[in-house]
């Protein structure tokens, strides 16, 4: 579809909710609190709503309180969703993503916008879509300049881009930092981002049993196969609980196995309730996104994927070490 015909749909205020995937990350809810402030400025109604809770490291973003967490209110939810008259869907590829919201979206009468950067997108009635993009958040920030106001990027705006483009991009180190990216990171500082203190409300926000669930990864449950260049970290229940497990708590451990010289290959699998939740990320050429998607149910990119098994935590585990026989050269060779 042409950009006009959404400029066109956006040239009158309209009724919009902006919705993310289930447990949303820092690009999640900086790209849909940007859009929302965005959105808001332009005059009309918009609303966040999240499949459920996300960490609070991100409770400081502007416009925090105005999120509605469909898990809490789901009536409100499928209400809202069923009026809108645009919904845009942030950060995910597929409906799958945003769990119980995917059938109240797929039957609303709104027009459905996709802005997102993960693979292998589903069709939605117009696309800003780039598997380039360092984040949905740089997305965002180049449709409202498309949409001919990069002006109007106030510092809510700002700090929320800015937010998920650093998570994002592993602090603006993973190869998808092109300049570009840099280039709008500066706009965003002139914009009033406040750089240091973003830095700091989300990666210095740990509670105490938080780093201390760290530590305990690293020294007791890491496990390092040299030879595979892989290394993995495995969670119980019963470790959670230990720790006083709160969401977000576990955010961010899955990338200290490739701090290790050599490793090309990190997984984490956590035990919940309704089944282990794994997380995989990768340098180089193994693409995590296809062997997620092959093995695990799940998704993403080529370098952070996610998935998931209803096997034990235990099973889980040997399922992946035993697929890493047929896989070792291709993760050696990354
Ligand atoms: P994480 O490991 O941090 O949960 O997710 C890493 C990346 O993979 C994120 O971009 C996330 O949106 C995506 N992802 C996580 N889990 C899944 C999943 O089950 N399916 C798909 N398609 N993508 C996922
Ligand atoms: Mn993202």
């Amino acid at each position: 579809m042409e950009n006009s015909a959404l400029i066109n749909i956006l040239s009158s205020p309209k009724r919009i909710v902006i919705v993310c995937h289930k447990n949303p990350d820092g690009d999640a809810m900086g790209s849909s609190l940007g859009l929302y402030h965005y959105l808001t400025l332009k005059g009309h109604h918009a609303m966040v709503i999240t499949p459920n809770e996300y960490p609070d490291f991100l409770d400081w973003l502007p416009g925090n309180e105005t999120v509605k967490n469909a898990k809490d209110i789901p009536q409100f939810a499928k209400d809202r969703i069923a009026e809108a008259e645009i919904i845009f869907c942030l950060d995910f590829n597929t409906l799958s993503r945003i769990d119980q919201l995917a059938t109240p979206v797929e039957q609303s009468a709104a027009y459905k916008v996709l802005i997102d950067h993960h693979q292998q997108p589903q069709q939605f009635d117009f696309m800003w879509h780039r598997v380039e993009a360092s984040s949905t958040c740089q997305l965002v920030f180049e449709f409202i300049e498309m949409l001919g106001d990069k002006a109007l990027v106030n510092k809510d705006i700002a700090s929320c881009l800015y937010t998920g483009i650093m998570t994002d991009t592993g602090s603006f180190r993973f190869p998808s930092t092109v300049a570009k990216v840099h280039r709008i990171i500066a706009d965003l500082i002139d914009a009033g981002a406040e750089n240091s203190v973003i830095h700091r409300n989300v990666f210095s926000a740990y509670t105490e049993s938080r780093l201390k669930l760290l530590g305990y990864c690293i020294s007791e449950r890491l496990t390092v196969i040299p030879e595979k260049a892989t290394a993995y970290i495995s969670l119980s229940k019963d470790e959670l609980k230990k720790f006083g497990f709160v969401p977000g708590d576990t955010e961010g451990i899955v990338n200290y196995p490739l701090d290790i010289k050599g490793i090309k290959l990190s997984a984490i699998f956590i035990e919940r309730e309704d089944g282990v939740k794994i997380s995989f990320r990768s340098v180089g050429q193994f693409s995590v996104n296809q062997f997620s998607r092959a093995h695990f149910g799940g998704g993403g990119h080529d370098n952070a994927a996610g998935g998931q098994s209803t096997l034990s935590l235990q099973q889980t585990v040997e399922k992946f070490v035993t697929l890493l026989d047929s896989y070792a050269q291709d993760i050696i060779n990354s």
